[in-house]
């Protein structure tokens, strides 16, 4: 069973797929992949510096600031990374779901499960939500970027209340209650469907 896990930006997403992986939960982070994906496919890089210029690229590493920077303020060349990112880290998820078979299900974790429609390869979907000034306010802090770098990746994703909307679990991280009791109590009722 494939549990999806997004949220906007600022959510929680991350702090709560700890909290699953503390459970024992594998779960596989679309960002940490894509990283990973980045940083060791030759023919990838290659395909990235024909589309986003030469300084891309420095001492074999891709400068990821220098990326963000160019497709956070182009549409087009975002959805032209993308198309090109994305396949590959859908068949980074499927080799990696087939070696956790021992598990009762895995989480897949990505800011934007909705926008990409990964959440349609998906069993059930946990959203985790917060106010978007709360969001905001932490995401600044922990990114170090102004108010309107922000923003501008709000933008680029569905609204909050969108996503909350096509929850099957919602994970309210205003900050009122327990995030910890939250997961588990999902994790519980996920376990229970399972057996
Ligand atoms: P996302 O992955 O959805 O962008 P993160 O999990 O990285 O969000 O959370 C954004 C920032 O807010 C992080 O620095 C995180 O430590 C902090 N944070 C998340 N949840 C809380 C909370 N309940 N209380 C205080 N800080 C939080």
């Amino acid at each position: 069973m494939i549990i999806g896990l997004t949220g906007g930006i600022g959510s929680g997403k991350s702090t709560v797929a700890k909290i699953f992986q503390h459970l024992g939960v594998p779960v596989f982070i679309a960002d940490e992949e894509s990283k990973r994906i980045l940083d060791t496919d030759p023919i990838l890089q290659n395909r990235l510096q024909n589309l986003l210029g030469k300084d891309l690229i420095k001492a074999g590493v891709i400068d990821k600031v220098y990326m963000a920077q160019k497709i956070f303020s182009d549409e087009s060349l975002l959805q032209e990374v993308n198309a090109l990112l994305h396949p590959l880290v859908g068949i980074a998820f499927k080799h990696w779901a087939l070696q956790q078979h021992n598990a009762p299900y895995v989480m897949r974790e990505a800011a934007i499960l909705f926008e990409s429609s990964t959440y349609k390869d998906c069993d059930k979907i946990v959203v985790v939500t917060a106010p978007e000034s709360l969001r905001l306010e932490r995401v600044m802090r922990r990114s170090n970027l102004s108010a309107e770098a922000v923003k501008a990746r709000m933008k680029k994703q569905w609204p909050q209340e969108r996503k909350d909307a096509m929850a099957d679990y919602l994970v309210d991280n205003s900050g009122e209650k327990s995030l910890i009791k939250q997961v588990i109590a999902i994790h519980e009722n996920i376990i229970s469907g399972t057996k």
